[in-house]
């Protein structure tokens, strides 16, 4: 069910920038909206997928807002550099901690300065690994300020002085930390209430009760000659819920042993107890 939002969330905000904005630009944005400011060399780059079917539809509706805000312009001379050698040698380059620290002075204006309500996060691969609970502390936030790193990444002296986390999306290494701010704003905007207009979906699906989702079917009933079992067409609400959870808990243990163990500790389970079905 799609709800329209209430008419006390009719307002618009407003919010302070050096640059004045056209009042007739890009969606309108509902007060207290949540908010990702996004540091970035390629602000052409959002909202990208996020700008798609449910994400893009809340971002219309000004359900949350998006701020590129492009790193370029705060660079040095006329070629507005951002960049320079790494100290101590090497391959790469590095963004500069002045000129990064100019871009997140920016994005500072107008926010919360503390760092619980209004998160200021580096996408990096020696972050903390992105969980589904991370995204739902997020998602409690008034927003987040993401910056995106290029080349060897940024210089280290910007991140202490603005007390900025690391947040990865795993470990491999992306070319940029465009497409990771946009897996860790798209986990976080589903969670925010009315975005995915069925807020029942987002209580079942893995991780959020730390399991794995039980597998889901729909129709042809037999396709290729696969039926889809048969509990799942009985209408008994009460069995479909055992088998969907006796499913989630041995997928959990085939392909998540951690997070099995985990489970277990937590529901006073014996991890290798073995199940029925
Ligand atoms: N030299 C760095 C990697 C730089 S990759 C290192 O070894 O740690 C360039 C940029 O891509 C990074 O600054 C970061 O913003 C982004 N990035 C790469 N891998 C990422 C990951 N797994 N999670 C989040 N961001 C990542």
């Amino acid at each position: 069910m799609t709800e329209k939002p209430a008419k006390s969330h009719g307002r618009l905000a407003t919010s302070v920038s050096i640059k004045p904005r056209d009042l007739m630009e890009g969606p309108p944005r509902l007060k207290g909206a949540w908010c990702a400011k996004i540091v970035t060399l390629f602000p052409e780059a959002f909202p990208g997928t996020l700008g798609l079917s449910l994400t893009g539809k809340a971002l219309q509706d000004g359900l949350w807002a998006l701020e590129p805000i492009d790193l370029r312009p705060f660079g040095q001379g006329k070629h507005r550099n951002v960049d320079d050698n790494p100290a101590g040698g090497g391959a790469g380059m590095v963004l500069r901690a002045d000129v990064v620290a100019a871009a997140l002075e920016q994005a500072a204006i107008g926010t919360p300065a503390d760092r619980e309500q209004w998160p200021v996060i580096y996408m990096s691969p020696r972050g903390r690994p992105l969980t589904q609970a991370m995204a739902q502390d997020f998602a409690k936030a008034e927003g987040m300020t993401i910056l995106c790193g290029r080349f060897e990444g940024v210089d280290e002296r910007v991140l202490q002085q603005f007390g900025v986390q690391e947040v990865s999306i795993g470990d491999f290494v992306l070319t940029g930390g465009e497409i990771a701010a946009q897996v860790l704003i798209d986990a976080t905007v589903r969670l925010i209430p009315r975005v995915l207009g069925n807020q029942a979906s987002t209580e079942e699906e893995s991780f959020s009760n730390g399991l794995l989702e039980h597998p889901q079917y729909t129709r042809p009933t037999v396709w290729e000659g696969r039926a889809i079992p048969e509990i799942l067409l009985s209408g008994h609400h009460a069995k479909i819920a055992d088998w969907r959870r006796t499913m989630a808990e041995r997928l959990t243990k085939e392909r998540r042993p951690d997070l099995w163990r985990a489970w277990c500790a937590q529901h006073m389970r014996d991890p290798d107890e073995d199940q029925e079905l």
